[in-house]
């Protein structure tokens, strides 16, 4: 199998000479794949999201044009600068928000985001609520949690989440599941599973895990979001 699997790759990666960023998602994907029958997981499908953010068009064209729809971004301005254009073009487009969002973004957020994994404070949900009323646009969100309790990043308490939620409830909006960012240097593995129980306990589906470095790990807790960038994209400049 592995000539075959050899052959392959010459003739689409070299041949046909395929752009990176492609054959790191076929890659990516096939990784997935064996994992996810290794561990015998069932009716799983997890979704890699191809995070682009200081990536240009040249890079996110190929992906595009290989059926990609999934794509992340981390800043609201360069998102409204790169993506309007190529939503207009390719119909299912999936576009995710992922980094901290400030409540002054919040109107250009809804306009061009279809998810929001970063939702991290009530003045925020409360904000993001009243602008999907007046668009009538409804975004899907994430609750990010700070799983680490680190100062330094954003997310709810774990022990603040089941409060936080019943707001998020009465504001009516679209909860689909949490999302965290473990902290460096600890087995993100011990945070998957905080996150996995979190989610049970406020019966949500969505799981929001799993970067270029752990998405492997991230399959094991059946993560259905995988935020992945430098594997695909390649090394970000800044
Ligand atoms: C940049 C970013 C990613 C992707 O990180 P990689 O390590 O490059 O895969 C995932 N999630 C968030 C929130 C990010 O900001």
């Amino acid at each position: 199998m592995r000539i075959f699997k050899l052959i392959y790759e010459v003739v689409f990666f070299k041949v046909f000479d395929m752009h990176h960023t492609e054959s790191n998602l076929i890659e990516i994907k096939d990784k997935i794949k064996n994992k996810i029958k290794l561990l015998s997981l069932n009716q799983y499908d997890p979704k890699v999201i191809a995070v682009s953010k200081t990536f240009d068009e040249k890079d996110i064209l190929p992906l595009l044009n290989f059926g990609h729809n999934d794509f992340g971004e981390n800043k609201v301005q360069e998102a409204s600068l790169k993506w309007p254009k190529l939503k207009e073009k390719y119909k299912n487009i999936k576009l995710h928000m992922l980094g901290k969002l400030q409540t002054n973004k919040v109107k250009f957020a809804v306009e061009i985001f279809d998810y929001i994994h970063s939702l991290d404070n009530l003045k925020l949900a409360n904000k993001l609520a009243k602008e999907m009323h007046k668009k009538d646009k409804r975004v899907k969100i994430f609750i990010q949690i700070n799983l680490g309790g680190e100062k330094q990043k954003s997310g709810i308490e774990p022990n603040d989440l089941e409060a936080f939620y019943k707001n998020c409830l009465s504001l009516k909006l679209d909860i689909v599941g949490t999302m965290c960012i473990p902290p460096d240097n600890q087995d993100p593995k011990l945070f998957f599973k905080d996150l996995v129980n979190l989610n049970n306990k406020i019966k949500l589906s969505e799981l929001s895990m799993g970067m270029t470095n752990d998405y492997l790990d991230a399959l094991e807790f059946r993560s259905t979001y995988l935020r992945i960038g430098t594997g695909i994209f390649g090394k970000r400049a800044n």
